[in-house]
């Protein structure tokens, strides 16, 4: 078809306008194509990946027709060889990720990822899995999208499960995740003179220490990968670990590099988008971990975030990555490279965890607990 442009009038006009409307990119309807209606146009071409000139043709077009779904106004399936495409679509595949299931790119294709996707939450509900999107399926959407305000049943599951499985850490199961290794993937590496360090040899020593006070203290513990593995391991591969380990923890360790060896300082993640909704138990734990270390080693704060990457969405327990300071940081590196700076880390780490399960009630002030003192008061309450 003909480009519609600045300047044109007509019925097709009116309907790319209302279109425009709906989308909250423009404020009037009518059936002129003006000045509003054209930066209105560049507006979506720039939202939806397209040239951005104005001009409404085939490929503009389709985008408009494809955002004019709502979610719930058609079935969605998995369509070979033309997969569906719309804004419905896209509705969700954005809430199925909120949720916590793995549907990819938010790209409005219901491709293969998608309709798996779908037929997990259809299992998890009760409904037959055929990765379809029909009435039934968004009944149980939207029944679980009003219990949580924002949706995210996932996390509410997370938090339930979490406080039911009660407030000893004595036979909980944690799972340690040290970054890298395989193949030759180290991490961020600095040479120091005849020495190299590496975070995946780094991280690997923490986690080993890790091991051994957290089984002290009464739990299972589990790490993702030995000092040299033979092949690299994908967040995937360490999400799906864990999960079949049926963990009720996961931390995951790792160091920071940077260009500038001024950047120095230890970080938190945890499961969230950035709509603000997150995994609560996951926030908590980081916060925890975060605390811990900056309180207890006076490293540089540099704060929790919350993150979508796979070891973090496709985890089914509460799950955090600490960013253990700059290998690049010559300040952070004279002290992690010390086993006895290491040490306190560990400790830090310990005390963050033991706190996830120690009663709210007889909180005490961060970097003040004494490990020993609390597993005499865990032991007498098991
Ligand atoms: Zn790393």
């Amino acid at each position: 078809m003909r480009s519609i442009r600045r300047g044109d009038s007509g019925p097709a006009v009116a309907e790319i306008r209302s279109i425009l409307v709906g989308l909250e990119l423009l404020e009037t309807a009518g059936d002129v194509f003006d000045d509003a209606m054209d930066t209105a146009v560049r507006a979506f071409q720039q939202s939806r990946g397209l040239g951005v000139d104005g001009l409404v043709g085939d490929e503009t077009w389709g985008a408009l027709d494809a955002s004019r779904w709502r979610l719930g106004a058609r079935t969605l399936f998995h369509s070979v060889p033309d997969a569906l495409v719309g804004e419905d679509v896209r509705t969700l595949q954005e809430r199925l990720l909120e949720m916590g299931y793995d549907s990819g790119r938010a790209d409005s294709i219901y491709g293969q990822r998608t309709a798996r996707a779908v037929a997990q939450f259809q299992r998890e509900v009760g409904l037959t899995p055929d990765g379809s999107c029909g009435p039934q399926t968004m009944k149980a959407l939207r029944r679980l999208g009003r219990k949580v305000v924002g949706g995210r049943p996932q996390w509410l599951r997370e938090a339930e499960a979490f406080r039911q499985a009660g407030t000893n850490l004595v036979g909980k199961t944690i799972v340690i995740d040290p970054g890298h290794g395989g193949g030759d993937d180290s991490g961020v590496v600095v040479p120091d003179g005849p020495l190299r360090w590496s975070e995946a040899d780094l991280v690997y020593d923490l986690a080993s220490r890790l091991e051994g006070r957290l089984a002290a203290a009464g739990m299972r513990v589990h790490l993702t990968r030995g000092p040299k593995p033979a092949a690299p391991m994908s967040g995937a591969d360490r999400a799906a670990l864990a999960n079949s380990l049926g963990a009720d923890l996961l931390i995951s360790l790792h160091l920071d590099g940077h260009d500038n060896e001024a950047a120095d300082g230890v970080a938190t993640y945890h499961f969230g988008t950035g709509s603000g909704l997150s995994s609560t138990v996951g926030e908590r734990l980081a916060n925890l971990v975060q605390r811990e270390i900056v309180v207890r080693t006076g490293m540089r704060d540099c704060h929790i975030h919350a993150k979508t990457w796979e070891l973090l969405r496709l985890t089914r327990m509460p799950a955090v990555r600490v960013d253990l300071g700059y290998l690049t940081s010559p300040l952070d590196r004279d002290r992690l490279v010390n086993p006895l700076f290491r040490e306190q880390i560990v400790e830090a780490i310990l005390a963050a965890v033991q706190r996830m399960y120690y009663p709210v009630e007889a909180d005490v002030p961060t970097g003040s607990i004494d490990v020993r003192q609390l597993r005499m008061v865990l032991a007498q309450r098991a």
